[in-house]
C-alpha cells in the first residue's frame, strides 16, 4: 500500500475535482515482518457527482483475502439475533410495504450468515441465492437455514456459467457497496442479473453524523472504499443503465444508512407505466360518478348541471355521451363562465326562463366549499327539486 493521495479523478463521474474530507495515518502490519510501518489513507469529496472514495485503494488480492478470512464478515451470525434481527428488520418492512412487489427470485451479493436472504425468501415464498467470501458464513448459512451460498467475489462470478444472465427479480446488497473501489462496474453486473423490470435494493451507510457537524464512524478502515450522498446513488443507477426509484437516509438505526431501490427500466418506460397507472386510478374513481350521472339523467327530462369547471370537464372528456344536450343544462352564475361551451353543451346562467325548470340539479365542483354554496343557491331557487352532490367522496378546496 503506498502512502501518495493521489487519484485524480472520480471513480464514479469521472469529472470534478477531489478534496479531502478526513485523512488519517495508522499502523500498519505487514504480513512477514516484524516491524510495523507508518500509512496514510484519506476520504476523497468529489465535488461533483458527491461521493466520497477511500484513498489508497487496497489491492483486490488484499480485498478478496480479507472477506475470506477476516473475522468481520464472519461475526455476522454472532449478533444474528441481537441487533441484525432488528436492523433487517427495517428493510423487510420497506420491501414488503411496496406495492405490486413480488420477487420470486432473489439474490443476495454479501449474503453473510445468509439470514436477511432466509427472511426475504420466506416473506416473498421466492427462491433464494447468493454469494459470500467467508467460508464461515457459508457454513452457518448452510447449516442454519439449508441455503447454498456460492463462494467467491461477485466480480469474479461467471454469470453465463451460473445462467444468471437476465434471471432475477432482486439483487440485494446490503452493507456492501460501501466495500466496492469500482461501484459503476458492480452495479452494471448486478444489473445484467436482472430480468427486465426486476429491482435492485442497497443499503449503505450514511456519514452523516445525527448530531451534525462530525462524521459518523471512523471506519473499519481502509475497507469502506466509497461513500455515497442521494445524489451519486441516483448517478450509479443512470450510468449503470438503472431507474432510481427511492433513495432514503434511515437516522434510527446504529450507524445511519442510506436505502435505495432501483429498476432495470429506462425512466421514459418507468414515466410512462406510472401516467398508464396514474390515468387507470383517475378513470376508476370517475366512473361510478359517471355512473350516478347516467341514472339521475335517463330518468329526467332536464337535468341541470350546476358549477361548471375541471371537475365537470374531467367527467365529460371521459364519457361525453352520458350527457346528451337535449337533455343537459350546464348551469354557473360566474359570467366569465357563460356563454362558452364543452362539446355541444352551452354554459348559461342558472335561470329558469333560459333553462326551464329543472327535474333534477347535480352539483359537479368538488370543492366542499363551493359545492356549500351551490347546494344553498340551488335550494332557495328550486325548492322542490332534488339535488344531488356528485364528487362526494375526499374532498379539497384546491380546486375551481
Ligand atoms: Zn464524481
Amino acid at each position: 500500500m503506498n502512502t501518495r493521495l493521489d487519484k485524480m479523478q472520480c471513480c464514479l463521474c469521472g469529472q470534478g475535482s477531489l478534496s479531502t474530507l478526513h485523512r488519517e495515518d495508522f499502523v500498519e502490519l505487514q504480513e512477514g515482518y516484524v516491524a510495523a510501518r507508518m500509512n496514510t489513507f484519506a476520504y476523497l469529496l468529489c465535488t461533483n457527482c458527491g461521493l466520497v472514495q477511500v484513498e489508497p485503494v487496497p489491492s483486490p488480492e488484499a480485498l478478496a483475502r480479507y472477506y475470506r478470512d477476516a473475522p468481520v464478515a464472519g461475526l455476522d451470525h454472532e449478533i444474528l439475533r441481537t441487533v441484525k434481527d432488528r436492523y433487517y428488520q427495517t428493510t423487510i418492512d420497506f420491501l414488503t410495504r411496496l406495492p405490486a412487489f413480488r420477487p420470486k427470485r432473489i439474490f443476495e451479493v454479501g449474503a453473510a450468515s445468509g439470514y436477511l436472504l432466509h427472511r426475504l425468501s420466506g416473506v416473498f415464498q421466492a427462491q433464494a441465492a447468493g454469494i459470500e467470501p467467508s467460508e464461515e458464513s457459508r457454513r452457518w448459512a448452510r447449516n442454519e437455514f439449508g441455503i447454498e451460498l456460492l463462494p467467491g467475489m461477485i466480480e469474479e462470478l461467471d454469470l453465463k456459467a451460473h445462467q444468471f444472465m437476465a434471471t432475477f427479480d432482486l439483487v440485494v446488497c446490503c452493507s456492501v457497496l460501501e466495500h466496492i473501489a469500482w461501484p459503476l462496474t458492480f452495479m452494471q453486473k448486478a444489473g445484467e442479473m436482472l430480468r427486465d423490470g426486476g429491482y435492485i435494493y442497497i443499503e449503505v451507510p450514511s456519514l452523516r453524523h445525527p448530531q451534525e457537524r462530525e462524521l459518523t464512524e471512523k471506519v473499519v478502515q481502509p475497507f469502506h472504499l466509497c461513500y455515497y450522498t442521494p445524489a451519486s446513488i441516483a448517478l450509479l443507477g443512470a450510468k449503470a443503465g438503472l431507474a432510481c426509484l427511492h433513495v432514503e437516509e434511515v437516522l434510527a438505526l446504529e450507524v445511519p444508512i442510506y436505502r435505495a431501490l432501483y429498476r432495470k427500466q429506462s425512466p421514459a418506460t418507468y414515466a410512462g407505466e406510472m401516467f398508464k397507472e396514474h390515468v387507470q386510478w383517475f378513470e376508476e374513481r370517475l366512473s361510478p360518478i359517471i355512473e350516478e350521472c347516467r341514472r339521475h339523467i335517463t330518468c329526467a327530462g332536464n337535468v341541470w348541471i350546476w358549477g361548471i369547471g375541471d371537475d365537470f370537464s374531467k367527467l365529460w372528456s371521459q364519457s361525453p355521451e352520458t350527457f346528451p344536450p337535449a337533455k343537459c343544462r350546464l348551469v354557473d352564475r360566474n359570467p366569465a363562465k357563460i356563454g362558452k361551451h364543452i362539446g355541444e353543451l352551452r354554459i348559461s346562467p342558472p335561470d329558469k326562463d333560459t333553462c326551464g325548470i329543472p327535474d333534477v340539479i347535480l352539483i359537479a365542483p368538488n370543492s366542499h366549499l363551493v359545492q356549500k354554496n351551490i347546494f344553498q343557491d340551488a335550494q332557495k331557487h328550486f325548492s322542490e327539486t332534488p339535488i344531488y352532490i356528485l364528487f362526494r367522496g375526499a374532498q379539497s378546496d384546491a380546486t375551481q
